[in-house]
């Protein structure tokens, strides 16, 4: 049988702050937003005051001394760490009686959130911490409405950790501890179960980092979950992810077999359309990273990077960039380079704040000494992103040329005899020409003839005349 007993602990007023607590919950960013309501569910539930004592062995000693002759708790000037249970007191005479009969020391220690809420005081040197006078301390502080600019944490400690934080902060500081708060969910395995020592289904960080590489397991971190998800771990994606950044060395390796330019030349219809790609997707990453959700910008970066750039863009100039043939002109063979090394360097430096390792090996080997680190974030122009739509029909009308090969089983250097595209691609001509080595290429919305397979393209016709 369990008895219960009834003991006087310390408590910190926590109940009485509930009013303040929920107007700093507006106050705060949340990111993910709807973690705003894992924190006011918390405090919105709580029926008691934060119970701060322990009768614990090891903890952070409570700095008090009890009057022998009165019993009164007497408490040390602040500034420097006691252990009652084992030290003398510094101070002779009882603050409340005057009596000198000795002191007996408090043997609890405190409850480990005690410590840990106060840590962004400890960050931003509080009063007692080395380096800053308490005046500029103070004086910085008043100049903004909180405390810290983010607290980083899972959603478990939510009810402990941020919440005594900002308890805390509001208490001695009578404002915000910080002003984004950034929750993160929990790694599960790949089943969704909770890793433990009993289900024997815990994932070692180490061997996987040391297998794939930091670079690919921080992707993978960034790409498989929303902000807030629990994410799966799932070995076979990790090792998904390292290929890509197999392929995005590849990428790059291709490309240094041509010089940069030093200048922009005049673009053609196929460079303008991957420039305007990627500066939608530059937007997009900025957009992720400002708000702290690393999902959507770094799927957007692996899709644009491989299923656009690498499988349609790269293929498309290939031949203009190599020009064996002079079927180009120089201005025209210079916007590939130009083009390739641009989007490149683009997305070394939207990738380098996940994977920092691979961009800068290859930053450093093709366009620097110094570090891809120290370079501006990119920035969208706004005015190089189209207005028309081109991705979906050039994605799938190559699509549909290389399944005719395929599917006849032809190399696919083979050449086409006639393939008649819809007029919204005749901008691109030479490079599909070239691309596809079709033979007699042609524009037409309604197009029509004998002996055509037909096919869609982003619900456009194309008729293809294998030979
Ligand atoms: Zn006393």
């Amino acid at each position: 049988p369990i008895e219960y007993v009834a003991m006087k602990e310390y408590y910190l007023k926590m109940l009485d702050f509930v009013p303040q607590l929920r107007e700093i919950a507006e106050k705060v960013e949340w990111h993910p937003p709807s973690a705003k309501y894992l924190w006011l569910n918390w405090i919105n539930s709580l029926t008691m005051d934060w119970p701060i004592s322990r009768r614990r062995y090891y903890g952070t000693e409570i700095p008090i001394w009890y009057c022998k002759k009165c019993g009164a708790p007497n408490l040390p000037e602040p500034g420097k760490y006691y252990k009652p249970w084992m030290e003398q007191p510094p101070f002779n005479k009882c603050a409340k009686c005057g009596g000198s009969d000795g002191f007996i020391g408090e043997t609890r220690t405190f409850d480990t959130w005690v410590d840990s809420s106060i840590s962004p005081l400890f960050i931003s040197l509080y009063p007692g911490n080395v380096k800053e006078s308490n005046e500029s301390f103070f004086k910085k502080l008043s100049s903004r409405p909180y405390l810290c600019d983010l607290r980083p944490q899972g959603k478990d400690i939510v009810g402990t950790w941020l919440n005594y934080t900002m308890l805390r902060i509001l208490q001695i500081l009578d404002k915000p501890a910080f002003k984004h708060v950034w929750i993160s969910g929990h790694v599960v395995d790949k089943d969704g179960r909770k890793m433990s020592k009993s289900l024997g289904n815990i994932v070692y960080p180490e061997p996987v980092v040391a297998k794939y590489g930091a670079d690919a397991v921080r992707l993978y971190a960034s790409m498989i979950a929303s902000l807030g998800d629990d994410v799966r771990f799932d070995e076979s994606k990790v090792a998904g992810v390292a290929r890509f950044l197999q392929k995005l060395w590849n990428i790059a390796r291709f490309i240094s077999n041509f010089p940069e330019p030093t200048e922009v030349f005049s673009l053609t219809e196929t460079d303008k359309w991957i420039l305007s790609e990627l500066n939608k997707l530059i937007r997009k990453v900025d957009e992720s990273y400002s708000s702290f959700d690393f999902h959507p910008g770094t799927v957007a970066l692996y899709n644009f990077t491989w299923n656009v750039f690498a499988s349609h863009y790269v293929e498309m100039v290939k031949a203009r960039a190599y020009n064996r043939n002079g079927t180009f002109s120089e201005s025209e063979q210079k916007a590939a380079h130009w083009t390739l090394h641009f989007c490149l360097k683009t997305i070394l430096k939207l990738l380098a704040p996940v994977t920092p390792f691979i961009t800068d090996a290859i930053w450093r080997q093709l366009y620097s000494r110094e570090s891809i680190h120290k370079e501006k974030f990119p920035e969208a122009d706004p005015s190089m992103i189209l207005e028309e739509d081109y991705t979906p029909l050039i994605l799938e009308t190559n699509s549909v040329l290389w399944k005719v090969k395929k599917n006849a089983g032809l190399s696919l250097k083979v050449p086409l005899k006639t393939v008649i595209l819809p007029k919204k691609l005749e901008a691109f001509a030479m490079d599909l020409r070239e691309m596809h080595n079709i033979e007699e290429l042609q524009f037409s919305d309604e197009p029509k003839g004998n002996g055509f397979e037909e096919f869609q393209a982003d619900g456009k016709r194309i008729l293809v005349a294998v030979n």
